[in-house]
C-alpha cells in the first residue's frame, strides 16, 4: 500500500465528521444541524434520465434568494466540495499555498492535505478576531484564502472592516473565499454585496445549517462569471442528482423560506434562553459571544463535562484540542426541550460537584 499511495495521501488522517465519530444518543447537538425536519416533499419523476449539469429552476430559485445572477452561482455538492473545487481550479499541486486562520473549520486544511497544497496559517487573535498585521504580512504568494464568516467553531462574525480591509490588499491573483455556510443567522452580514466590487472574491453557502437539509447534500458558490466558468471545468458531469434539486427547488418557495426564517428565530431565542441558564453554572468559565446556531463553551474541566453529557445521551463536540481552544466545547442549539434536557443534565454535573 505504502508503494502504491502517494506520500502526501499514505499520511493522511481521514476527517473525523460529527456522523463518523459515531457516538450514540437521544439528543444530538454536535453537528450544528437544525433540530427540525424539513418537511418539502418529493415526488420521484425523469430517474431514468441524466439530470441537467445545472438545474436551471434551481439555479433561478436561488438567485432570488441571494440576489445574485444566475450566472454568476455554480451548484455544488454541499459547501464541502465548494471548498475543494477552488483548490482543484485554482492550485498547482506541491507548489501553491491557501491560507486560513485557525481555530477554524477543519475542511480547509484537509482539502490542502489532500492536493499536497501549502497551507499558511495566521491565528485569530485572543479575542477571536483577524490578526491583520500578520496576514499582511504572510500574504505574498498564496493562492486562496479561505474565512470562514461567522466562524466555524468559534461563533463570531469577524470585523467587517477588517475582511475589507484585506479584500483591498490582496493581489489580483489572489481569491478570497468567504465561507458562510451559517450566514443565514445575521443575513444582514452577508459580503455578497460586496461581489459586484472585486473580481476576486468567492462566497461558499449551503442548504445544510438554517434550512434544515443536510441530508441532501447542496450548496452554492457564488463569484463573479469568469470564475464560476473556470469552476464548471472541474466540476463532475451531472454532479447534482435530481432528487437534491428538485427538494432544493421547493426548499427556496416562498412558502418554505417564511419556515426557515422563523426557525431561524426560534433558535436565536432559544439560544438566548440557554445562555441565561447555564451562565452562572459554576463549571462554565466563559461562553463566547455567538452569531449562529451553536455557542463555544469554555468550561473548568471540559473533558469530564463531555464524558458526563455522553453518558446521559447528550452529544456535542470537544474543540478543546485546538488552536487556543483548551476546555472548550461546541453545542449545537437544538429545540426548547433539547435545551432543557442539556440545562437539567449540566445542573446535575453542578451538583455533583467536579
Ligand atoms: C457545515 C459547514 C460546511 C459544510 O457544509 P455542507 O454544505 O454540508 O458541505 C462548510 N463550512 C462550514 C463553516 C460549515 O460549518
Amino acid at each position: 500500500m505504502k508503494k502504491l499511495t502517494p506520500h502526501h495521501i499514505h499520511i493522511l488522517k481521514p476527517y473525523e465528521s460529527a456522523r463518523s465519530i459515531d457516538l450514540k444518543g437521544h439528543v444530538y447537538l454536535n453537528a450544528n444541524e437544525s433540530p427540525w425536519i424539513n418537511t418539502v416533499k418529493y415526488e420521484h419523476n425523469n430517474l431514468n434520465r441524466y439530470p441537467e449539469f445545472q438545474s436551471s429552476e434551481l439555479l433561478k430559485k436561488y438567485s432570488q434568494y441571494s440576489y445574485i445572477p444566475n450566472n454568476q452561482i455554480l451548484i455544488t455538492r454541499g459547501a464541502d466540495e465548494g471548498i475543494e473545487l477552488l483548490v482543484r481550479a485554482f492550485c498547482i499541486s506541491g507548489n501553491d499555498n491557501i491560507m486560513f486562520f485557525p481555530p477554524t473549520y477543519d475542511m480547509y486544511s484537509v482539502v490542502a492535505d489532500i492536493f499536497n497544497i501549502k497551507k499558511i496559517t495566521v491565528p485569530i487573535l485572543s479575542d477571536f478576531q483577524l490578526d491583520i498585521k500578520n496576514i499582511k504580512k504572510k500574504i505574498n504568494n498564496v493562492k486562496l484564502i479561505y474565512l470562514c464568516n461567522p466562524n466555524n467553531p468559534t461563533g463570531n462574525l469577524f470585523f467587517r472592516k477588517d475582511i475589507m480591509n484585506i479584500l483591498t490588499i490582496i493581489p489580483k491573483t489572489t481569491l478570497l473565499i468567504i465561507d458562510e455556510a451559517y450566514i443565514d443567522y445575521s443575513i444582514q452580514d452577508s459580503f455578497i454585496s460586496e461581489l459586484s466590487r472585486f473580481n476576486n472574491l468567492v462566497i461558499l453557502r449551503t442548504l445544510s445549517k438554517a434550512f434544515g437539509l443536510s441530508g441532501i447534500r447542496c450548496g452554492f458558490i457564488l463569484s463573479n462569471i469568469n470564475i464560476i466558468n473556470i469552476l464548471k471545468k472541474v466540476l463532475a458531469p451531472y454532479p447534482i442528482p435530481t432528487p437534491v434539486s428538485n427538494i432544493a427547488i421547493k426548499s427556496l418557495q416562498s412558502k418554505n423560506i417564511t419556515i426557515v426564517k422563523k426557525n431561524i428565530l426560534q433558535i436565536l431565542k432559544n439560544k438566548i434562553f440557554l445562555i441565561n441558564k447555564i451562565k452562572s453554572f459554576l463549571c462554565v468559565q466563559n461562553i463566547f459571544l455567538s452569531q449562529t446556531n451553536f455557542i463555544l463553551i469554555k468550561f473548568y474541566q471540559s473533558k469530564k463535562v463531555f464524558q458526563y453529557l455522553i453518558s446521559k445521551g447528550i452529544i456535542i463536540r470537544d474543540q478543546s484540542y485546538k488552536l487556543g481552544l483548551e476546555n472548550c466545547l461546541r453545542i449545537s442549539i437544538g429545540t426548547i426541550n433539547e435545551c432543557k434536557d442539556l440545562i437539567n443534565i449540566l445542573s446535575m454535573f453542578e451538583g455533583n460537584k467536579i
